[in-house]
């Protein structure tokens, strides 16, 4: 594809609306499609269609547990966790479905001051903390040299005597130019997130009110096109489910995936699921438009962890607890935990400000960690790919031949036991160590046992930030 070529519309909407609906695949097909999804190559757009396309229980859990072999052979178990730090409630725009949106007085909004974002790393830091997600409405406040300067004095915070400091800072802001994604590239960002909300460009202009700068659905579609040419490379794209039909919206994520890998030789680095929570002052989060069934949600996050096997897929506190501990199983790799949504929640002075959203797990960091253990995955705050340099391409062609699990895994146990030496209760270190020690019997790269163990025992011994 040529540069002319990359900020067209990519979305073939007829087409796509053209595969939903069709009569349901017989066995023999889905057989022949899990069975590609099992060698780890992904499915095009019209076998995801076909999926989709099941309604039979027996047929889902048979895409299940195919999603949950792709996801172990890939992933092992482990979990990376972060938690998103609100900068600013107030916007620019005016989304039926959020709580932010310009017309609504029912909210106390706030832009947090560089001092104040401190204060939030801070507290996140003392949770254990080590990976954010930068993230506010769009206000021509809080712009890219505001973002760049948060990022700076989100990395510059230390606790512990210097011992804990945010390691990565992944931001996720309302689509901008090329020349802001230079900005914001020099800051060291890890991914650029920004969800399209719906791929259907009827449906998108019925939430996004005309005159608002988000009413533009090609600028907001081709903002990952713009990120690969400010110098981002490391991208995550998601739909809000919950607007539309949830086919749509996994197809939608197909092609854009496809297209970024098309254009510039690696997809997504990650793909986010949202699903509408109620929010104050937002009618269609209030009367959900088009609600997704647990059921289905279940299906798709299967569907979309077989058709795109190396993509990192993330799941919010949007979902409840029981929902999270199902989906860690089938596809979810990275989960947010402990979160708030209202600028500056984390620090004690600042508990007025409004919500974006309502949240469906509000348990506290460790409370978290502690159900992951029960499920047998380790908590993982590793940021060691993204320091060593191994993003965007380079990732892709370390993941594709499966060396991921060299690397993932003894950096997530390195990250974990420095949690459990340093915030952990006693009962969640005897725990904890209990899973190590389980994982690394497991463990089949045999000729890293000794150096993960040497590395345990300089972690206990108080160093800190090992990774290979
Ligand atoms: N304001 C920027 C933008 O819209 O791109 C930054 C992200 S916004 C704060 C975060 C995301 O929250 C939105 O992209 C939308 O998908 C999601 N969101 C908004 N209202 C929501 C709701 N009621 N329930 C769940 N997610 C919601
Ligand atoms: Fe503003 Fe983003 Fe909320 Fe829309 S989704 S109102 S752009 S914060």
């Amino acid at each position: 594809m040529n540069t002319k070529d990359r900020n067209k519309v990519f979305i073939d909407r007829d087409y796509l609306w053209s595969l939903i609906d069709r009569k349901a695949p017989n066995q023999n097909e889905i057989n022949d499609i899990l069975n590609k999804a099992l060698k780890l190559k992904g499915l095009n757009l019209e076998e995801v269609a076909t999926l989709l396309n099941v309604e039979d229980k027996q047929q889902i859990q048979q895409i299940m547990d195919v999603a949950h072999k792709v996801k172990e052979e890939i992933y092992g178990k482990r979990l990376v966790l972060f938690a998103p730090i609100y900068t600013g409630n107030v916007c620019c725009n005016n989304c039926t479905y959020c709580s932010f949106r310009k017309d609504n007085h029912l909210i106390k909004r706030k832009i947090l001051s560089m001092e104040e974002i401190e204060a939030e790393t801070s507290a996140l830091l003392k949770q254990g903390h080590k990976r954010v997600l930068l993230i506010c409405g769009e206000n021509n406040k809080n712009g890219t040299e505001y973002m760049c300067e948060a990022i700076r004095r989100t990395y510059s915070v230390r606790e512990n005597n210097g011992r804990d400091y945010i390691r990565r800072i992944n931001v996720e802001l309302a689509p901008m130019e090329v020349e802001d994604f230079r900005m914001l590239h020099q800051e060291k960002i890890g991914t650029y997130v920004c969800f399209q909300e719906t791929y259907d460009s009827e449906l998108y202009k019925r939430f996004h009110p005309a005159g608002t700068p988000k009413a533009d659905y090609a600028y907001r579609l081709t903002v990952m096109d713009r990120a690969q040419e400010g110098g981002i490379n490391d991208v995550g794209i998601g739909a809000l489910f919950g607007l539309g039909d949830y086919r749509f919206e996994v197809l939608g994520l197909m092609q854009h995936a496809k297209h970024l890998e098309d254009c510039y030789g690696c997809g997504p680095h990650t793909v986010s699921i949202p699903r509408l929570e109620p929010a104050i002052g937002a009618p269609d989060a209030e009367n959900v438009p088009m609600p997704v069934k647990d059921e289905d949600f279940k299906k798709l996050v299967a569907i979309i962890r077989i058709a795109l096997p190396y993509t990192g897929m993330i799941l919010s506190t949007r979902e409840n607890a029981t929902m999270r501990n199902e989906l860690i199983n089938y596809g979810i790799s990275q989960i947010s935990a402990g979160s708030k949504t209202n600028p500056g929640a984390y620090s004690e002075d600042e508990k007025g400000t409004g919500s974006q959203f309502e949240l469906g797990d509000n348990r506290e960091m460790e409370d978290v960690i502690n159900s992951f253990i029960d499920e047998g995955y380790i908590p993982s705050f590793c940021t060691g790919c993204y320091r060593k340099g191994r993003v965007g391409e380079d990732f892709m062609d370390l993941a594709k031949p499966g060396l991921i699990k060299q690397y993932c895994l003894p950096n997530a146990i390195f990250t974990f036991e420095e949690y459990l030496k340093d915030f952990a209760s006693e009962q969640t270190q005897i725990k904890g160590r209990q899973l190590i020690k389980d994982m690394l019997a497991e463990y089949d790269q045999k000729q890293l046992i000794s150096k993960i163990e040497e590395n345990l025992n300089n972690i206990d011994n108080g160093q800190r930030d090992i990774y290979f």
